[in-house]
């Protein structure tokens, strides 16, 4: 199989939930799977990163697995029938007392605030705004609404106000105790919905820190762009983050949707600058829901995510609950390969106006420059913690990264890095020990054959994160 640069992260749901189903996805090219703290129980969700665990057993790839917190968004409740449709003119009652199920008069509310935050005049938008309403007038709890734009609404749909100004804090009650769970099932990332600035990116870390004492484990933090209020903050929160999602459909409905091709190029430039992860997430390949091919513009779409230099594209209701899975994760791994033949920046360009101020840094570029002009096969970081990969993977240069680790969490987490192939490897504590059993790796894995050139990175000491120092430029026996 060629080897793709841009990782895809997969959200699981009703659809892809299926063991064998799930395997064949994670062997198409699932590199992390997102698990969606807007629907199921905890038990839920601890029962599905079960199931990836052992697909990904099976299928002999690490993934990752990302867990998106709900956050404050406005959530419409679940209905009897777990949706119902609405027609434009009709009423419609968004009541945060309301307990019963909803119906086509209205429904009950997850976000219990909006009764507050709302007047009448304001504009609804639901389900990504494919669904549109104006608000009538506000009694007591109920919102009372009349539909413009009509449509199918189903269970926990989001619902925004246009132009923001939500006043919801970033992680409700429900996200804290959601967090311990995501720590439980040992997310290697949690992705934070609707963070304002960098303090409550600040606040999940901290949880997270306590949600995991004494276990050493240490999830990379998401920071979901998608409000807009969170743009002039943007490098405040990259800053505590390590990497930010490009939320689109929030973002879309806060800042206009003319806006977000823009941004999506601004964010993820700014990320890799700052030696941040980046995903580039929704409606990427959307009509895949239903339909077993993408449209010319959604090819378009996930191609010039990629030439923009993302990290990850992500798919949501495609895997969750559309009708082609596991034709979405081929047909997207196909357009990311294609797309990667043509993304070339040149790498002196790319290294232009950047400073190092680490060893472990100085050595990573050092290994990127010296392997770009002696045309390498291969780059290489024996890396514990996954740093030396990760400041590798923030420019772009046209030969994989081998990051060998001996820690399972550190190869995890890679699966997200572009341009990074993370694998599992016992390695000696003598540094010239390790470095042929490297060689032998790469060689026995068909990286290298012998006579190649690669540039291989090492700490020495062995086995301190962060703690790279040595480069070799290798010729493999
Ligand atoms: P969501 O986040 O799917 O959890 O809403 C992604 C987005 O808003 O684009
Ligand atoms: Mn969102």
């Amino acid at each position: 199989m060629p080897s793709r640069a841009t990782k895809i992260v997969a959200t699981l749901g009703p659809a892809s939930s299926d063991p064998a189903l799930l395997e064949a996805m994670i062997r198409a090219g699932v590199n992390v799977v997102r698990l969606n703290f807007s629907h199921g129980k905890a038990q839920d969700h601890i029962d599905r990163a079960e199931l990836v665990r052992a697909a990904s057993l099976r299928a002999g790839r690490e993934v990752a697995i990302m867990t998106d917190l709900q956050g404050p968004k406005i959530r419409v409740g679940k209905f009897a029938d777990g949706k119902v449709m609405l027609e434009p003119g009709q009423a419609f009652v968004l009541d945060a007392s309301r307990t019963e199920l909803g119906d086509t008069h209205g429904v009950g509310l997850d976000y219990k605030e909006l009764p507050r935050d709302v007047k009448g005049g304001d504009v609804l938008l639901l389900n990504d705004g494919l669904i549109v309403m104006v608000v009538d007038k506000v009694v007591g709890a109920a919102v009372h609404a009349t539909v413009k734009l009509g449509g199918e609404l189903s269970n926990n749909k989001g619902i925004n106000k246009q132009g923001g100004g939500l006043t919801a804090p970033a992680l409700t009650a429900k996200d804290m105790e959601d967090l311990k769970t995501a720590m439980a099932l040992r997310a290697d990332y949690v992705a934070v919905s609707f963070p304002k600035n960098a303090t409550d990116m600040e606040l999940a870390r901290q949880l997270c820190t306590v949600a995991c004492e004494g276990t050493g484990h240490k999830p990379g933090l998401i920071a979901k762009i998608e409000r807009a209020e969170a743009i002039p903050e943007l490098a405040n929160i990259l800053k505590v983050s390590d990497g930010i999602m490009v939320a689109r459909g929030d973002l879309a409905v806060e800042v206009g949707n003319a806006s977000v091709p823009g941004l999506q190029k601004h964010m993820i430039k700014l990320a890799r600058q700052m030696d941040k992860l980046v995903i580039t997430a929704t409606q990427m390949m959307e009509s895949m829901i239903v339909h077993p091919v993408p449209t010319r513009a959604e090819v378009s779409d996930v191609a010039n995510a990629v030439l923009d230099g993302t990290d990850a594209v992500m798919l949501s209701a495609e895997t969750a609950a559309g009708k082609y899975p596991l034709e979405t994760v081929e047909q997207m791994a196909a357009i990311c390969l294609e797309a990667e033949k043509t993304d070339y920046d040149p790498l002196d360009d790319d290294f232009q106006g950047t400073t190092f101020n680490r060893i472990d840094q100085a050595i990573a570029m050092g290994a990127l420059f010296t392997a770009h002009h002696l045309k390498a096969k291969a780059i290489v970081a024996l890396t514990e913690s996954g740093s030396t990969a990760l400041w590798m993977s923030r420019h772009s240069v046209r030969m994989p990264i081998y990051a060998l680790t001996s820690q399972l969490a550190s190869q995890r987490k890679m699966a997200l890095f572009r341009n990074v192939r993370p694998l599992l490897m016992a390695t000696s504590a003598d540094r010239d020990t390790a470095l042929t059993q490297a060689e032998v790796e790469l060689k026995k894995r068909g990286i290298v054959q012998a006579g190649d050139v690669y540039a291989i990175t090492v700490g020495e000491p062995m086995g301190t994160p962060g703690g790279s120092n040595t480069l070799k430029l290798c010729q493999a026996r």
